[in-house]
Parts: C-alpha cells; structure tokens; sequence
C-alpha cells in the first residue's frame, strides 16, 4: 500500500552547507503490516516519517522521489490536497502526547472536534464514534471528560493514538510513540497497536532508536544510518541473521538479562555529519570491516533472498 521510492530529503541551514537528511532511501508496506524504521539519532528515520506525511519543517524539502500511496504519488500534492490525505489515509502518533493535546480541552472534546473536522455528521453520531474509539484503545468512557493532566503518560499516548485512528486511515506512522513511558506501559503500547492492527488491517509504521522493541513488534524493519536504508528486510531475518555491519553493531549493544557475563559492545566513533558526509560508504569510519573500496565509493543495494543491504561485502560487483 505505502511504496517508498528513492526518497531524499534536504534541509537548508543558515550558516552551514544544506543537510540531505534523507538520501535515496527505497522501501515499502503492505496492508495490515507493522514496519519498523531503526537508527541512531540523526539517521534521519524521524524526517522520513515526517515526509511521508509531507510535514517536514519549512527549512526542509523533499528533493526527489515519490512516496505511493496505494498507487498515487504524493510528492506532487498541494497542502490544500494533503489536508484531504492526512487523517483519512495516513496519520501520525507523535512521542509527546503532551505537546499535541490542548491542555485546555477535555479528551473526548478532542476526539469530536477531530472527528468533525472532516467528517460531515451529527454531534451525537460523532460523540459515540469518539467513545467507541476510547474503547477500542482501552479507555473507559467514564474518562471521556477527564482533561489531559489528568491522565498518565501511557493514557494520553492511548488517547493520541485514538485520534490517529479517528479517520480510520489505513496507515500509521508511529515516532517513537513509547520513547517517553516506562517499560511496562511501553509493552502495553505495542500490545495495542497489535491489536489494532489486527482488528482494522492498519498498516503501521513503527520509527523508534530501540531495535529490540523494533524486533518485537514489527514484521519488517528497515535500518537507517546517515540518511541511508543500510538494511531492509524481515525482522526475524534480522534478529537471527543481520547482514549489514551497523545492524550487526546495533545487536551487539542490546542488553540481554539471560546472560550474566554479556559485555555490551557500543559501536565506536559518532554518526556522521550530513551537511558533510564521509566519502564512500557513510558507516565505514566506524565499520570493522572497512577496506579501501568503502572509503571510495557509495556501496551499492544487494538483494540477497528478498533482503536489501546497502554494503561492499556482498554480491560479485566491487571493483
Ligand atoms: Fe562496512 Fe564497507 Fe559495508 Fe560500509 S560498505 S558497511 S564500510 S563493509
């Protein structure tokens, strides 16, 4: 349903060269389908969610490529267009529920305003529309009243997540919507999304730095560094197989409660500065298996059993 094709992103700076946030990067979701994009930050994973629902910041722009949307590219779209697209066909969960509920408006207001909005229905309809979504997120009607302050953390992302589902869209872009909550509720967050995936056959995009709740929730993951999808492909492929070096580092740095005497191995060196990338392959000053050719030229995308990765190491083209 969501094709992804060579998508770059550019952000002008003031007083330093422009930044290509985005490089390039190809990817796809099917209906119903739970994607993940992992990276460090800065990898760029946040301003590709942002661009597919063409909400980059106004120094930002989309500089090539073409996002599908069940077929329509939405890169040519004017706002006015996009304003009919976001909320009814794709819609976003944001980490800090705080920062995008008004403080001032009870919940349930929030739900039929949203609902209201685009929808041309009567105020009862769209006030059980809004306390069945509260149910299908796990709120009791009885809060339908409650202001934001008065809610947990954990509640309010339910609530933010009710208002994305509010237009039934067939697509979700999640960033890092369980970043800011404790573990616990990070689980029932993901549970949640599940769920609802299940029962509507949303599809989710999932965007967080945390690959071992990536590997838990998501079918397929894509692995970002510097702008670039170094690696793509199913995420139990990726939990007992990595390909890529960085995927194969980032594993290596999660923590596993089974093992008394694992040594967490971080990965050397920062991530790269993209107003001024390195030559080559943007991984390679912290790659262990950087040679020569890495440090020349832009490695290319192999596709080894349906698996995208973007390294010198595989396929029979260096040169
Ligand atoms: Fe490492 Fe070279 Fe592969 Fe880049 S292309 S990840 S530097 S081996």
């Amino acid at each position: 349903m969501l094709k992804v094709e060579n998508l770059s992103v550019r952000y002008m700076q003031r007083f330093s060269p422009p930044v290509l946030a985005v490089d390039r990067v190809n990817f796809q979701v099917e209906e119903g389908e739970m994607v993940g994009l992992v990276g460090e930050s800065g990898s760029g994973k946040s301003t590709l969610g942002l661009a597919i629902m063409k909400l980059v910041s106004p120094s930002g722009k989309i500089v090539g490529g073409r996002i599908l949307l069940n077929g329509r590219d939405l890169v040519p779209l004017s706002e006015k267009e996009m304003r009919f697209v976001r909320g009814r066909e794709i819609s976003m969960v944001f980490q800090d529920p705080m920062t995008s509920l008004d403080p001032l408006m009870r919940i349930g207001d929030h739900l039929i305003e949203t609902i209201l909005t685009h929808e041309k229905i009567s105020k009862k309809e769209a006030k059980e529309r809004a306390i069945k979504l509260l149910q299908d997120v796990g709120i009791s009607p009885d809060r339908f009243y409650d202001y934001p302050h008065q809610m947990s953390g954990g509640m309010r992302q339910r609530v933010m997540i009710a208002l994305a589902l509010a237009l039934n869209p067939k697509l979700v872009i999640a960033d890092e919507p369980t970043t800011a909550l404790d573990v616990i509720v990070q689980d029932q967050i993901i549970d949640l999304f599940k769920n609802l995936r299940n029962q509507f056959r949303v599809a989710i995009v999932m965007i967080s730095h945390d690959l071992a709740l990536e590997l838990e929730a998501t079918e397929k993951m894509a692995v970002m560094y510097g702008g670039w999808i170094m690696e793509f492909s199913r995420s139990v492929d990726i939990a007992k197989d990595p390909l890529h070096p960085y995927t194969k580092a980032l594993l290596k740095a999660i923590p596993n409660i089974e093992l008394n005497d694992q040594k967490l191995i971080s990965i050397p060196g920062h991530p790269p500065d993209l107003s001024n990338p390195p030559k080559g392959c943007r991984f390679h000053p912290r790659c262990p298996y950087a040679e020569d050719l890495c440090r020349e030229k832009e490695p290319p995308v192999h596709v080894i059993d349906g698996r995208y990765v973007k390294c010198w190491l595989f396929g029979s083209d260096r040169r």
